[in-house]
C-alpha cells in the first residue's frame, strides 16, 4: 500500500516536473510578452482603482460563481455602504445580506461579514500579510489568499481559478483532468510562473487574457501575446483543453410556496441554519401532493423556477387568506406588502413578491393545477 503510494506521488511530481518543462521553454520571455500585453488591453474593473486588501478581497469573494459585468454594480454599492473592513464589521448581518441579494450564495456574505469581525477583533483591522494567515480567516481559501496576497501585497503568490487555470493547462498541453485535485499540476505550475515582483500584475493578466483572448470556445490565438509558448496550439489541441470533468446531472423538484395572507400583510419565514440561503426570508413551503386530489386550496398566483446547485426547482406559489393573522412561530413574521422590498430575501421569495405586486387586485384560478 505505502509503495503504491510513494508510487502514485512519484508519478504525480513526475506529471508536474514534465508539465513544467514542456511549457515554460523561456518564462521569462512569456511573462514579458504577457505584461506587455496587459498594460494595453487590461481591463477597467472598479475593484482594480485601489490596491486596498478590503476591497480586492471583497471584489475577489463576489466574483467567486458570479460573472464580473454583474459584480461591477454591486461591487460599488456595497462599498459605498460599507467602505472598510471596520464599517462592515461593525455591520448587523442582515444589512449585508440585503447588500448581498441578487448576487447568490450567500454563505460568502456571511464568511465575508465573519472574516471582517475577525480581522478587527484579532488583527487590529489588518489583513494577515501571509497566504497562511490569510486562509486562515474564514471563507478564504487558497486562489482568495493568493489573489489578496499578489495584487494587494504584492507578495509573490500564484493563483488557479477557471480562467488562469484554462491558460495554464493550454500553455503545458495538459490533457489531464482538471479541477478539484486535478489542479494540482496547475498550481504547480502557476508558482513556477509568478514572478517574485509584479505577481499581482501577472495573475491579472493570465486572468485577463483567460476572459478576454483564451476563451473557454473559440479562442483568438491569432491575436495571443503568448501563443509561441502555447504547447495545445502547437500541437493543434486547443479544442481539447482543459479536460473538464462533465457536471452533476441536473435534480428537478416540486415544491409549493403559500403566501398567507391577512389584510395587507403576508407571513413570511427566515431561512434556518444548513438550509439553503441561510438567514434570508422567502415564503413558507409546504410539499407538492399533501393536499387532497394533489391540489391546494388558495388562489394561484402562478410559478417561479429556480436554481440551487444541481437542483432545477419549479415552485407553485399560492395565495391564502387568514381571517385572524396565525401566530407567527419562530422565524416567522407578518409583514406589510410594501416594507417586502426592504427585507433580505431569497431569490424565489424576490420572484414570488414579484407575482404577488403582479397579480394585486387581480382575480386568479382558484385552485393550482400541478
Ligand atoms: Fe490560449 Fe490560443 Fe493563446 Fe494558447 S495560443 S494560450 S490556446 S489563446
Amino acid at each position: 500500500m505505502a509503495a503504491q503510494r510513494k508510487r502514485s506521488q512519484a508519478t504525480d511530481s513526475g506529471d508536474s516536473a514534465n508539465l513544467i518543462g514542456r511549457a515554460i521553454a523561456d518564462p521569462v520571455d512569456l511573462r514579458r510578452r504577457l505584461a506587455a500585453w496587459y498594460a494595453r488591453a487590461k481591463r477597467d474593473l472598479p475593484w482594480r482603482r485601489s490596491r486596498d486588501p478590503y476591497r480586492v478581497w471583497v471584489s475577489e469573494i463576489m466574483l467567486q460563481q458570479t460573472q464580473v459585468e454583474r459584480v461591477k454594480d454591486f461591487f460599488i454599492r456595497f462599498m459605498n455602504r460599507f467602505p472598510s473592513v471596520q464599517d462592515l464589521a461593525a455591520a448587523n448581518e442582515q444589512a449585508v445580506l440585503k447588500h448581498w441579494e441578487g448576487l447568490g450564495y450567500y454563505r460568502r456574505a456571511r464568511q465575508l461579514h465573519a472574516a471582517s469581525k475577525a480581522i478587527v477583533a484579532e488583527h487590529g483591522g489588518e489583513f494577515p500579510r501571509t497566504v497562511a494567515g490569510l486562509m486562515e480567516l474564514p471563507g478564504i481559501g487558497r486562489y482568495t489568499a493568493g489573489a489578496i496576497a499578489s495584487i494587494a501585497l504584492d507578495l509573490p503568490a500564484p493563483i488557479v481559478e477557471a480562467n488562469s487555470r484554462r491558460v495554464i493547462a493550454r500553455l503545458a498541453g495538459h490533457d489531464k483532468p482538471v479541477g478539484g485535485t486535478g489542479d494540482e499540476p496547475i498550481w504547480a505550475l502557476a508558482s513556477m510562473l509568478v514572478p517574485r515582483k509584479g505577481a499581482g500584475m501577472f495573475n491579472q493578466a493570465l486572468m485577463d487574457l483567460g476572459a478576454m483572448v483564451c476563451t473557454p470556445t473559440r479562442p483568438l490565438c491569432d491575436r495571443c501575446p503568448v501563443a509561441v509558448s502555447c504547447a495545445a496550439r502547437r500541437e493543434g489541441r486547443v479544442d481539447e483543453i482543459p479536460v473538464i470533468v462533465a457536471a452533476r446531472a441536473t435534480k428537478r423538484l416540486r415544491e409549493r410556496a403559500i403566501v398567507l395572507r391577512h389584510g395587507d400583510r403576508v407571513l413570511v419565514a427566515q431561512r434556518g441554519k444548513g438550509e439553503w440561503w441561510e438567514g434570508l426570508w422567502d415564503f413558507p413551503r409546504e410539499p407538492v401532493g399533501t393536499a387532497a386530489g394533489g391540489k391546494s386550496k388558495g388562489r394561484s398566483l402562478g410559478r417561479v423556477t429556480y436554481t440551487v446547485t444541481h437542483h432545477r426547482i419549479e415552485c407553485m406559489v399560492v395565495e391564502r387568506r387568514a381571517r385572524v393573522p396565525a401566530k407567527a412561530v419562530a422565524r416567522q413574521r407578518w409583514v406589510k406588502v410594501t416594507a417586502l422590498a426592504a427585507l433580505a430575501m431569497t431569490a424565489p421569495g424576490r420572484q414570488i413578491v414579484g407575482l404577488l405586486v403582479a397579480t394585486e387586485g387581480r382575480p386568479g384560478p382558484r385552485f393550482d393545477r400541478e
